[in-house]
């Protein structure tokens, strides 16, 4: 019979915070832009994760999944919070553009509505705060986050740090950058949310089967290993390891040209996005199974996002932070 104590260490495992599947894409974004800058601009990575640190030294509890990697760790607190008392910023993690599938004129759906506050412009916010542009403190971000942030300007932007690491994983996920308006969908399908198929791995609509990287995540050995088994935050160095030499794959498969990543065009990243995303209702049908064409097609399309906003993150964080200070400029590209 196992002793008590037995019984309680069994436990301990469970404890931690347990990763989802969804959350691997974004897992899989910061640790590329980590990779990326741990080899060429380590200055700034250390100087980003310094500020992500501020957060969680003044508030410890602020985030379970965060141990030796806060970069990397901390590019799911976005989702985690929006069921612990962060909904605010839920609809800053898509943009609606209108996809008329059926060839018809946005002004014909009057009931659609586009939000400007949504993951460009909440982008834009942020990078504009920790760059210290002039008037950052006119923006929708600042103006929301900081009386949440009891007015501490540092905690505010470190909070956001972890925001804006989620949201370039967000902004290349083709479904989170447009909504199906048509007929059946007026006011537009979000996303693909109100498209359902079969529940197959969890995904149980065309929205998480692209979370998913289009099942990416559950049936391929050679991308992760680690989602056959539950994978807990913070990192262990094995656990680190295994994604690192999955995230290597990745990216020797996938090519991304310094002309694709090295630009703040958000409205444009958002555009190709959405121009990725209108396939992606082709060759699917609701409430039948996802054709293995359908699967064939897409998952490198899928594949080649999560790298491509691993690179944008990481050129992003190099201009905030980095020595050479092109952050002084940034702000030309950012508007
Ligand atoms: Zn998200």
């Amino acid at each position: 019979m196992p002793s008590k104590i037995t019984a309680v260490l069994c436990l301990v495992p469970l404890i931690g915070t347990t990763i989802a599947w969804k959350s691997e894409g974004h897992l899989i974004v910061s640790r590329i832009a980590y990779e990326k800058l741990q080899k060429e601009n380590p200055q700034a990575l250390a100087k980003a994760t310094n500020l992500l640190q501020y957060a969680t030294q003044k508030n410890p509890s602020l985030n379970s999944a965060e141990g030796d990697y806060p970069f990397v760790e901390s590019s799911t607190f976005a989702d985690t919070i929006k069921f612990r008392g962060g909904a605010w910023q839920s609809d800053w993690h898509f943009v609606d553009t209108p996809f008329l599938d059926q060839g018809d004129d946005i002004s014909q759906y009057p009931d659609f509505k586009f939000n400007p506050e949504n993951i460009t412009t909440a982008i834009q916010g942020i990078a504009s705060w920790i760059n210290q542009d002039s008037d950052y403190q006119n923006n929708f971000v600042y103006q929301t986050m900081m009386p949440k942030m009891e007015n501490d300007e540092k905690y505010g932007q470190s909070y956001a740090l972890r925001l804006l690491i989620h949201y370039l994983g967000d902004i290349h996920q083709p479904l989170h950058c447009l909504s199906r308006v048509d007929q059946q969908y007026p006011v537009g399908d979000r996303g693909g949310n109100m498209f359902p198929v079969p529940n197959h791995y969890e995904a149980k609509n065309l929205h998480s089967v692209w979370d998913s990287v289009v099942y990416e995540f559950h049936v391929n050995d050679k991308l992760v290993s680690i989602s056959q088994q539950i994978i807990f935050q913070p990192y262990t160095s094995e656990t680190w390891d295994k994604i690192g030499s999955s995230v290597q794959t990745l990216m020797s498969n996938n090519a991304i040209k310094p002309s694709e990543y090295k630009n703040f065009d958000v409205f444009n990243w958002a555009q190709d996005t959405f121009e990725q995303g209108n396939p992606a209702y082709t060759g699917v049908t609701e409430n039948e199974k996802v054709p293995d064409a359908y699967v064939s097609k897409e998952q490198p399309v899928a594949e080649r996002q999560l790298v491509l906003g691993g690179y944008r993150l990481a050129y992003l964080i190099e201009t905030l932070f980095g020595s050479s200070r092109v952050a002084e400029e940034a702000s030309l590209f950012l508007y």
